[in-house]
């Protein structure tokens, strides 16, 4: 982008109007535009740039994944948990076998650790047979029903009655993952714009006009004033992959009709660590039955074998737009929330000390869903849904989308070139 950046903010004088304002921003023809440099837009952008397009990544933050793609779990999702055909469910085995490959091609730190899926009481046993049944439905192959003294001889420290061992899971280090996606597609003419933020966008004919605007100006936004662009990009192909400001930046495309923009909803997970370090518990992912909103709080070990605990579910409200794509979202992991976490631990890790555990960080999903409704699916639109051609919106790449990352960009890719 030649033009970046003008003055910032720039009021409208009385005989001024909208239009003449717009009129006088430089605007840029661009080929492909992904906004959001998480996961999933860094994958859309290098699978665009691999099929020879020249691709432009628009990113808020100072740098790539500072959002949602640096805030989970960093687990590598066997694809069990989510309903048969669903974008889910096809994505995460799919996205899963690709990473793997991925990650062993290029030396990506990840291990394939494996995972327990653990019923603490018979009561919970009908919901694990389930659990396995979608498991084996999804096509997750070498999953395995195993009685509870299998699964304690395998984890001393572990109490359950009956669990599902689900060998395919395993961890990824996502920041290497990142980069070594990032340095790919700028191996293929992909550049990455940090700093820079989509404000709205308009349709000319059948063309898509870009409001950008650079993100230190919103800093300095006195949030009543109307905010202009410095510039404006009219890209052939724009993914909007803006991860918790998806439904949020597609209100601002003032083309786009409104009910084809799904609600959305905040479900903050936090993660607690253990103090004492020395000794990790478990060699495995330890995963509780599901919880309303998440998966419970489960086990997950890092690349060096350190454990934390989470994340646990907490319904929040939004911020606003202009909030959002600065990610203004409220991260702090409050330490009475551990009070929570001990009983939901102990059901499985009865040996949890007092006082064991300290805050770590937290992460929020970009919810479709409220609480109580049944989860909704990943929505990838095209111009079937919305009429507007060459836009693809990704709504609710809530987890699995880390796991899915490569296979949702690979299908991005397909439909938007084939
Ligand atoms: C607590 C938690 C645990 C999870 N655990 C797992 C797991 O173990 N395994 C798994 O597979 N998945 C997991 N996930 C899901 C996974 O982390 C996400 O699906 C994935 O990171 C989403 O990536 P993304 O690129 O869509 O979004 P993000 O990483 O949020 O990226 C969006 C980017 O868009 C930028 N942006 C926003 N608005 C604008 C704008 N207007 N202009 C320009 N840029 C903008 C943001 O700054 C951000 O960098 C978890 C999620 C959570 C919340």
């Amino acid at each position: 982008m030649k033009h970046l950046f003008g003055n910032c903010v720039r009021s409208m004088s009385s005989n001024e109007t909208g239009r003449r304002i717009m009129d006088s921003v430089p605007r840029e023809k661009v080929d492909c535009v992904v906004i959001g440099a998480g996961v999933v837009g860094i994958a859309v952008a290098r699978a665009l740039a691999l099929k020879g397009r020249e691709v432009l990544v628009i990113e808020s933050g100072s740098t790539f994944g500072t959002g949602t793609s640096s805030r989970n779990s960093e687990v590598i999702h066997a694809g069990i948990y989510y309903p048969r055909d669903s974008l889910k469910a096809i994505f995460c085995v799919r996205g899963r076998e690709m990473l793997y490959e991925y990650c062993s091609m290029h030396d990506i730190p990840h291990k394939q650790v494996g995972k327990l899926i653990v019923a603490t009481r018979s009561s919970e046993i009908p919901k694990l047979n389930d659990i396995l049944n979608h498991g084996i439905q999804n096509g997750v192959d070498s999953l395995e029903m195993i009685n509870g003294a299998k699964a304690m001889k395998m984890e001393p420290e572990l109490q359950c009655v009956k669990a599902i061992l689900s060998p395919l899971s395993g961890i990824v280090d996502s920041h290497s993952l990142m980069l070594s996606l990032v340095g790919e597609a700028e191996n293929h003419r992909t550049t990455f714009t940090y700093n820079s933020t989509v404000i709205g966008g308009h349709l000319e004919g059948k063309e898509i006009c870009l409001h950008i605007l650079e993100t230190k100006c919103l800093k300095e936004w006195d949030g009543t004033s109307i905010l202009h662009p410095e510039l404006i990009l009219v890209p052939k192909l724009l993914v909007n992959s803006t991860g918790l400001s998806a439904p949020a930046l597609a209100k601002r495309f003032t083309s786009l009709q409104s009910e084809v923009i799904p609600p959305s909803y905040y479900a903050r997970g936090c993660y607690f660590t253990l103090s004492d370090t020395k000794a990790s518990p478990f060699r495995h992912l330890i995963y509780p039955i599901p919880e309303d909103g998440g998966l419970g709080v489960h086990v997950t070990l890092d690349l060096n074998g350190q454990i934390k605990f989470g994340p646990d579910v907490e319904w929040i409200d939004g911020v606003d737009d202009i909030s959002s794509f600065q990610n203004k979202f409220d991260y702090s992991v409050h330490a009475n929330r551990a009070e929570q976490f001990y009983p939901a631990i102990r059901s499985y890790y009865p040996n949890l000390k007092d006082r064991a555990l300290e805050p770590g960080y937290a992460g929020i999903r970009p919810k479709l869903s409220r609480p109580g409704q049944s989860p909704v699916d990943f929505v990838i639109q095209g111009e079937d849904i919305h009429g507007i051609p060459g836009l693809v919106n990704l709504f609710g790449i809530e987890s699995p989308g880390l796991t899915a990352s490569l296979a949702i960009a690979d299908f991005v890719s397909t439909r938007l070139l084939g």
